[in-house]
């Protein structure tokens, strides 16, 4: 018998006086919500992030900003901390019902490619699935999962405004500085406030640490992603706010967290590729993971995959043998 499914709500928490948590559900495995932020600003407020659109998902945000007293024709500006569509898929909505501004980093043809043409960048992540050794019955199940899905986004990126470095966000808390920290995504930034010692951190830091990097669209994610947690790492911090699970106050702590996780990772690529001695990016998901593959989780699994191997490339500790199949070997 089926068990019935618990059904999730948006819902919104004050996290201190003039910020609050609104936490909204997801429809992936293992990522139940995301956080998006309201932050008092004079009359109104500044949202940042927003969340995936799906039917009705609109509702989710409509009512965690209702739990606090707030509602989305509140919103004077949504700020986005990068271009995935859990972060910025309501924007369109939200522009439209708020009559707000959109600011956004300018990097963020990781997502509009997807959005703009959907069909081309599936058989884009097809092709890239293939070459890396993804065998043909399991891939063109699922891109027949993928076929017909949603695309997350309730009408086209529009920003109003690049969200880079030197931009500043105000608010009553005062203003919030950008720092670009791609890796997790191309477009990704947080934003500091350093009289009150806040960050949001977005996905850069999460509550429990897991990493994620896009593939592809830079030539080294992981590396920018460690140099992204140094540019972090020194600021003075007492509140991280982060793009999913609850805010915590130990920066310093997640920002070792993320790099001891990254080494475990490359360590773990690293040793699967000398058992095997050359080997496609494919075949060391197990090595690497340690799980039996869910298809849900596989693309994103071997997408991380991908930019282990490209880093550890790039410093020189293994070889990419031309072919298709591509296969790895150690250098
Ligand atoms: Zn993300
Ligand atoms: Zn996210």
């Amino acid at each position: 018998m089926r068990k019935p499914t618990r059904r999730t709500e948006g819902r919104g928490e004050r996290v201190v006086p003039g910020i609050w948590r609104l936490r909204l559900p997801l429809p992936w495995p293992g990522v139940p919500h995301c956080n998006a932020w309201a932050l008092a600003a004079a009359d109104g407020i500044v949202l940042v992030d927003c969340g995936l659109h799906a039917p009705g998902s609109l509702s989710h945000l409509e009512r965690a900003l209702e739990q606090v007293g707030l509602a989305i024709e509140l919103v004077r500006l949504l700020v986005c901390t990068h271009a995935h569509i859990d972060h910025c898929g309501q924007a369109a909505a939200v522009q439209e019902r708020a009559g707000c501004e959109l600011w956004i980093h300018p990097r963020h043809a990781h997502l509009t490619a997807l959005s703009d043409d959907p069909e081309a960048a599936l058989a884009r992540r097809i092709e890239v699935a293939r070459q890396s050794g993804v065998p043909e019955e399991p891939l063109q199940a699922w891109a027949e999962g993928r076929r017909g899905e949603g695309n997350g986004m309730s009408g086209p990126l529009a920003p109003d405004r690049d969200l880079e470095p030197g931009v500043q966000v105000q608010t009553d808390h005062g203003a919030w500085q950008v720092l670009a920290t791609p890796g997790h995504a191309p477009s990704h930034v947080v934003l500091h406030q350093p009289e009150h010692r806040l960050l949001l951190s977005g996905d850069h830091l999460l509550g429990r640490i897991s990493l994620y990097f896009d593939h592809g669209w830079t030539p080294d994610p992981v590396g920018e992603f460690l140099a992204a947690l140094e540019s972090v790492d020194g600021l003075d911090v007492r509140l991280t706010l982060s793009g999913h699970g609850r805010p915590f106050t130990d920066l310093p702590g997640h920002v070792e967290g993320n790099r001891a996780l990254v080494r475990e990772r490359l360590g773990a690529v690293r040793a699967a590729l000398a058992a095997h001695g050359e080997a496609t990016a494919f075949e060391l998901l197990p090595g690497v993971y340690g799980e039996r593959l869910m298809p849900a989780t596989a693309a994103w699994l071997l997408t991380k995959t991908l930019c282990y191997l490209e880093h550890l490339e790039a410093q020189g500790q293994v070889r990419r043998l031309d072919g298709e199949p591509v296969r790895w070997s150690p250098s």
